[in-house]
């Protein structure tokens, strides 16, 4: 492991409380602000190829369930580090290349069943007005939609999370390859535009890999495409926009959704 790593983890173990939360409201906070402005460099460097029409002006509503995620999410972080310290969780600090590779793949596969099937669940008519609604309430979706989720769903993907990683001993890169690309999806999904070439969704094996426009569809039809990371689960269990291929097109073609023709949902 090279020798920053090391020396951060070694630390990081010994961490009193105050200092773990100290470093947790760091580590969150520079991913909020990291994620909001690579966000919205991407909706214009993209702003060509728009999946949906620019969305309203901020509310006070959004700021508050953002910040109510950030805080959320922080303390998610402070549990995840001290079960780790007690031994509860355990995390594999190996360098084994295959392991990494493994471990990453696993992560994102056993994420993004579970995902698909709990997001489906939150669509429930029972579920759905207590803890999933608030998100879909943004229609079209910015960067800062991807933080606007109801406590509930925040807490309840944090203690999947830890779930996941208390039950199987993950290596520490695939950890940390696995919370990047989980951020770098979910801003994706929500910039609004779509920045994926054309040649995407034609792609063997590359089109099974989710796009922006993939969950922008969901937050217009939210009958379909529940998957985060992947269409697999959507494709198997037959939930895949059935206008997914021309809503891509569309958006590459400088169309966004409603200006389009009208489809299905
Ligand atoms: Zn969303
Ligand atoms: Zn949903």
């Amino acid at each position: 492991m090279p020798k920053i790593f090391e020396n951060f983890f070694a630390e990081l173990e010994q961490m009193s409380l105050l200092e773990a939360t100290t470093w947790a409201i760091l580590e969150n906070l520079i991913i909020f602000i990291v994620c909001l402005i690579v966000g919205h460099i991407l909706v214009r460097r993209y702003g060509d190829y728009p999946i949906t029409e620019t969305p309203d002006p901020i509310s006070r509503l959004e700021i508050l369930f953002a910040t109510s995620c950030v805080t959320l999410n922080i303390v998610v972080t402070v549990v995840g580090i001290i079960t780790w310290q007690n031994g509860i969780i355990h995390v594999d600090f190996g360098m084994n290349p295959l392991r990494i590779i493994f471990d990453t793949i696993l992560l994102i596969f056993a994420m993004d069943f579970a995902m698909y099937f709990f997001h489906r669940m939150a669509h429930h008519p029972r579920l759905y007005p207590l803890i999933h609604h608030t998100h879909h309430r943004f229609e079209n979706p910015r960067p800062l939609t991807l933080f606007v989720l109801n406590p509930f769903e925040t807490l309840g993907f944090g203690t999947l999370w830890l779930l996941v990683i208390t039950v199987y001993p993950a290596n520490w890169l695939a950890i940390i390859i696995y919370l990047t690309l989980n951020i770098v999806f979910g801003l994706v999904g929500h910039i609004g535009v779509e920045p994926m070439p054309d040649a995407w969704v034609n792609s063997p094996f590359i089109r099974y890999i989710s796009t922006s426009t993939f969950h922008a569809e969901h937050h217009f039809d939210d009958e379909h495409n529940f998957g985060f990371y992947t269409l697999i689960w959507d494709r198997l269990f037959g939930t895949i926009s059935p206008d997914y291929l021309d809503d891509f097109s569309s958006a590459r073609q400088g169309i966004p959704h409603h200006q389009g023709v009208e489809t299905s949902s």
